[in-house]
């Protein structure tokens, strides 16, 4: 049995900032991940402006910087028929908000967030079990036959986080009814045209989208789509998928998307999980943070962005109140809101894509002055100024009064 102050349960993308996080307060966390190695394989992952500022607050600017691919940003069409829907000019985002927008490949952005920290307090191969809260501190048992005892947990263990469920029971994330496909191909298995006229382009269409755009450098090509389906799909990062099967879900592809679809040669497949909002975040001595707390639908791509706001804001708390568990409570009173806005932008951003109706996705964007106009608060929150203030929250995402 190993006793410590903090554990952070979960050595994700959320769980790794959270540790980055507390060690620039001087706070050591003992991170109990359940992989026997720290990295995921395959997607990618956007990180938004106000993103970036956490994860430079939390002490990894280097890092990012040096994996970061900076995309000019998306150009949108219609699967259909190749039109053009939108653009959303990223350098110009970056000049306005005063940080870049990143594409990531997830391993690259796991290392970053490892390399900073004293290997010697992450425990691979540590997968939580159950879980014994008591008066004066909580016992995580894990599957490899160990024990640990934390004075207090952060819960980073994803959405199918075990502290959520020894919290609140049967409190299960469900399918979304949407599935998605990911591939990654290398840059020079994939015309450039195909994804002409910047490198990043997004087909929506009836009950589907798909995003393809060029990480690490312009080295890989990654494409991750969703699609509405009945059918029950594996929750997982990985599960191999048939590129005849993917192909055959784009029956009306417009030509670009079906040359592109032509190179693939592997890909994944996964049912999407999430849960509804809620305000089941934690309480006492155990707080989640990310997925365990909020998982999403990824139409906004702003699941892991609110993972590294959590981290560096939650770091902010715990620095600035003796009792963790008031810390807690107050990383829950400033965080709800603005993660339930931007879970009701991304359920919205959803049902705008799959549209059938191709001319009122254009009315429905241009009236909610497009992506820039309906995203702005999200991209535009200082996390460094704004950690310990009621965030600003426009009327159609926020919280009933
Ligand atoms: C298709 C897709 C595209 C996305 N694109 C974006 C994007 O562009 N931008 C964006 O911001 N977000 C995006 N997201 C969302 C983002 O991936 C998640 O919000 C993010 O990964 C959450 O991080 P997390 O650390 O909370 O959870 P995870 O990344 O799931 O990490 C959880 C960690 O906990 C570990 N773990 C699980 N169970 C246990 C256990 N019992 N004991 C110990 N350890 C355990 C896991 O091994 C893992 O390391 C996307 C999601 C999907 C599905």
């Amino acid at each position: 049995m190993s006793s410590c102050r903090i554990a952070i349960v979960g050595g994700g993308l959320a769980g790794l900032a959270a540790a980055n996080a507390l060690q620039t307060h001087g706070i050591v966390a003992e991170v109990f991940e359940a992989a026997p190695e720290l990295g995921e394989i395959g997607a990618s992952v956007n990180c938004s402006p106000q993103a970036v500022k956490a994860l430079k607050a939390i002490g990894v600017a280097e890092q990012i910087a040096a994996i970061g691919h900076r995309s000019p940003g998306p150009y949108t069409r219609n699967m259909v028929t190749g039109e053009f829907v939108e653009y959303v000019n990223r350098f110009e985002l970056a000049e306005r908000y005063g940080e870049p927008y990143y594409c990531f490949h997830r391993a690259d952005l796991i290392d970053a967030l490892a390399e900073p920290l004293d290997h010697s307090h992450i425990h691979l191969g540590h997968r939580l079990k159950s879980v014994d809260a008591h008066d004066d501190g909580v016992t995580l048992r894990f599957e490899n036959g160990s024990t640990a005892d934390a004075a207090y947990v952060i819960g980073a263990d994803g959405v199918k986080s075990v502290l959520r469920q020894a919290l609140y029971g049967d409190d299960n994330p469900t399918f979304t009814g949407q599935m998605v496909w990911r591939a990654l191909l290398k840059a020079e298995d994939a015309p450039a045209d195909v994804v002409e006229p910047h490198g990043h382009t997004q087909w929506i269409g009836p009950g589907r989208h798909l995003i393809a755009y060029y990480i690490r450098q312009g080295r890989l090509l990654n494409i991750v789509s969703q699609i509405d389906t009945d059918e029950w799909v594996e929750e997982g990062w990985s599960i191999k998928g048939d590129p005849e099967e993917m192909r055959a879900s784009y029956p009306d592809a417009e030509p670009r998307l079906v040359r592109l679809l032509a190179c693939v040669k592997d890909c994944a497949k996964w049912g999407l999980f999430a849960r509804p909002i809620n305000d089941n975040w934690g309480r006492g001595r155990i707080q989640l943070i990310g997925d365990a707390a909020h998982a999403m639908v990824p139409s906004a791509g702003q699941g892991a962005c609110m993972a590294f706001e959590d981290a560096y804001i939650l770091g902010r708390w715990m620095n600035a109140c003796a009792d963790p568990i008031e810390a807690f409570e107050n990383f829950r009173r400033i965080r709800m809101p603005r993660v339930h806005g931007v879970q009701r932008l991304s359920n919205a951003n959803n049902r705008f894509k799959h549209l059938n109706d191709a001319e009122k996705q254009k009315k429905d964007l241009a009236s909610a002055g497009g992506t820039k106009g309906k995203t702005a608060w999200v991209w535009g929150f200082e996390p460094v100024q704004e950690w310990d203030k009621a965030p600003v929250v426009p009327a159609a995402y926020a919280d009933p009064e």
